[in-house]
């Protein structure tokens, strides 16, 4: 841990970040008329492992990686009590593994392949691992996702596999999209989905620059990095 004395200035902006996007969210929650705010992942990717001490000292309880690689190095020792570490990135077979062991939330379940190779890799005593289908939603397979007709039988198959939980979808508004007619299709991909799997309600959608329309949808959690953390280091 790092030594987080009240003079810490990182730490302070962490704070305002967070008060921001906490205000942004009960603006949009009420301006939608909801009564239910969606909980906030705070997406760490690139940022060092301090900060995610930071954050969870500041009562932060959900984080989000993108990558197995700094799943690796940023959480090789779950401390009991820590956050719950969502991965929201595209996933390799090769690299379940280390997702299966490292995350407690899996947000971009694609395709069938990666149904048995993370049942396989959850370790024995562990949680069931809870799973999102990412859904694609502009058919851009280089993105990742399922097609939406096709997320149905992946939804069976994850559902029925043990070690797995399927607990509902996520999707990135495709580039140039209306965000809010994205997310609408990704909630309608939900709701199909719930009615065989009661369970699977969960939308996650909403970012930095889109969580009020996501919030409009129905998202239930956004993934929030930038606004909360500030300008990403460029990957080099
Ligand atoms: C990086 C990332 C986010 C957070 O993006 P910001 O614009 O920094 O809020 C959300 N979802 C996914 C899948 C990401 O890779």
């Amino acid at each position: 841990m790092v030594d987080l004395t009240a003079a810490d200035d990182r730490s302070a902006d962490l704070r305002h970040g967070l008060e921001l996007v906490a205000a942004r969210v009960r603006a949009a929650c009420a301006t939608a008329g909801r009564d239910d705010e969606p909980s906030i992942i705070v997406v760490t990717k690139r940022f060092p492992r301090a900060d995610v001490d930071r954050l969870h000292q500041l009562g932060v309880a959900d984080v989000g990686e993108n990558t197995a690689q700094e799943l690796e190095e940023k959480f090789a020792d779950p401390a009991p009590g820590g956050p719950t570490v969502h991965f929201i990135g595209r996933l390799q077979s090769n690299k379940a593994g280390v997702v299966a062991r490292r995350a407690d939330v899996v947000h971009s379940l694609d395709r069938r392949k990666l149904v048995t190779a993370l049942a396989r890799h959850r370790p024995a005593g562990s949680p069931d691992l809870q799973v999102l289908l990412q859904i694609s939603l502009d058919g851009d397979p280089a993105r990742g996702g399922v097609a939406a007709a096709d997320a149905p039988a992946l939804a069976d198959l994850v559902a029925a596999t043990p070690g797995l939980l399927l607990r509902g979808v996520m999707a990135v508004a495709p580039l140039g999209a209306d965000p809010d007619a994205a997310f609408a299709d990704l909630r309608e991909v939900r709701d199909g989905i719930r009615q065989d799997h009661p369970q699977a309600g969960w939308l996650s959608a909403g970012m930095s620059g889109d969580l009020e329309a996501a919030i409009r949808q129905g998202a239930t959690h956004l993934r929030v990095g930038s606004a909360i953390l500030g300008t990403r280091a460029s990957l080099g």
